[in-house]
């Protein structure tokens, strides 16, 4: 048959059927997007400041803590809430004080549709310059509450295969050989360890890991080591001893030794402490192989997803890391786990009094929980 003759006949077959059948009433929405969400009115925000109790005393190479400061953030709008957090850790220099000061600056009541993301998180960012960590918490419950109104988790709003998550590491913090014996045996379950590192026992930590297991590693200096030629020293000794890579080795501010060093190294050099945001991006270039993103650093998921799109296109590795947080900032971070290289998503397990329960670790892989939003439920009502 004829293409012509086919749509003639088809046309008149419609046109039986639509005679055929009693008249419907039109359709106003036919042909137009269904509105996700009712007219919910303003979108309320809501935080209050929380302190994480660390389950051990966490030492790198600069400063040893037992808590974390952070702030729990709403959004509410048409009956539905998204959660967020700030997490602060001191060497980023944000604090409760100035993460309540920055969301008492912000009018959220102005926007009543969640939707106009873009227009929302432009405005948050203008508020104040810095402050990543306050914006990440706005930006943070923003996914979540959009999330939830469309009923559909982030992973699934980005087009990202849950399968595909990594696994995640565990953190052994610097320690004696025997407290580092025991909490690489406790960290059993995890298929990649991060070994801190930059103070004077860098061989110990690396040889006393591998006297109880042969899981694969990564190391984090904290710019710990200030020689090029003893960092490559490193480089090699721990390529022989499987790591995987070195997270800022060496101070920032030494860009030519690190560039140095990133050009000789066996393994990959990142960067964590040397950039936060999109826009420290493109001097990476040439200096590092690899950067470590984290929510708390660049400002949120959205600005994260940008990140990462951006550092593919440099030909760069990823990892997605965090601080010590609940699990919301966590889930948050998890979400975009599919697209990394990567994983260091642990900042949950570290702390005793989680608020949160959402992404998981199942046999050391990254878990996406099939809730909306940023996959999180609260584990205290009253928190909320
Ligand atoms: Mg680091």
């Amino acid at each position: 048959m004829k293409k012509r003759d086919f749509l003639k006949i088809s046309g008149i077959a419609a046109g039986a059927l639509i005679a055929g059948c009693k008249a419907a009433p039109a359709d106003p929405s036919a042909g137009r997007v269904k509105s996700a969400v009712k007219k919910g009115g303003p979108l309320k925000l809501s935080y209050k400041p929380y302190e994480l109790q660390l389950r051990h005393v966490f030492t790198v190479a600069t400063n040893s803590r037992t808590t974390t400061p952070v702030v729990l953030t709403t959004l509410e709008y048409d009956g539905v809430k998204g959660y967020g957090e700030a997490s602060m850790p001191p060497y980023l220099g944000e604090s409760h004080e100035s993460v309540l000061n920055f969301l008492s600056k912000v009018n959220m009541e102005q926007f009543s549709d969640p939707f106009l993301k873009e227009d929302i998180l432009s405005y948050i960012d203008g508020v104040m310059p810095g402050n990543h960590a306050a914006k990440a918490s706005l930006d943070i419950a923003l996914h979540d509450l959009t999330g939830k109104l469309l009923g559909q988790p982030w992973f699934r709003l980005w087009g990202l295969n849950p399968q595909k998550a990594p696994v995640t590491s565990f953190t052994i913090g610097i320690d004696t050989a025997d407290v580092v014996k025991e909490k690489t045996l406790e960290a059993g379950a995890f298929r990649l360890l991060k070994i801190k590192m930059g103070r004077d026992n860098d061989k110990e930590m690396i040889d006393t890991v591998r006297s109880v297991t042969d899981v694969p590693v990564f190391v984090d200096v904290n710019q710990g080591w200030k020689d090029r030629n003893y960092a490559l020293e490193m480089a090699n000794y721990l390529s022989e001893r499987g790591a995987l890579f070195i997270e800022q080795p060496m101070p920032k501010e030494q860009v030519d030794d690190i560039a140095w060093l990133t050009e000789r190294s066996p393994l990959p050099i990142l960067a964590d402490e040397a950039l936060q945001t999109v826009q420290d991006l493109l001097p990476m270039k040439g200096v590092y192989s690899g950067i470590n993103i984290k929510l708390m650093k660049c400002g949120g998921m959205h600005a994260a997803y940008q990140m990462i799109t951006m550092a593919r296109q440099m030909g760069m590795k990823i990892l997605i890391g965090c601080m010590t947080e609940t699990s919301c900032a966590v889930s948050a971070a998890a979400q975009l786990s599919p697209l990394v290289d990567w994983a260091d998503l642990d900042g949950n397990l570290l702390i005793s009094n989680d608020v949160y329960e959402g992404m998981t670790v199942v046999d050391g892989k990254i878990t996406l929980p099939d809730r909306p939003g940023i996959g999180i439920i609260g584990k205290k009502s009253e928190n909320l």
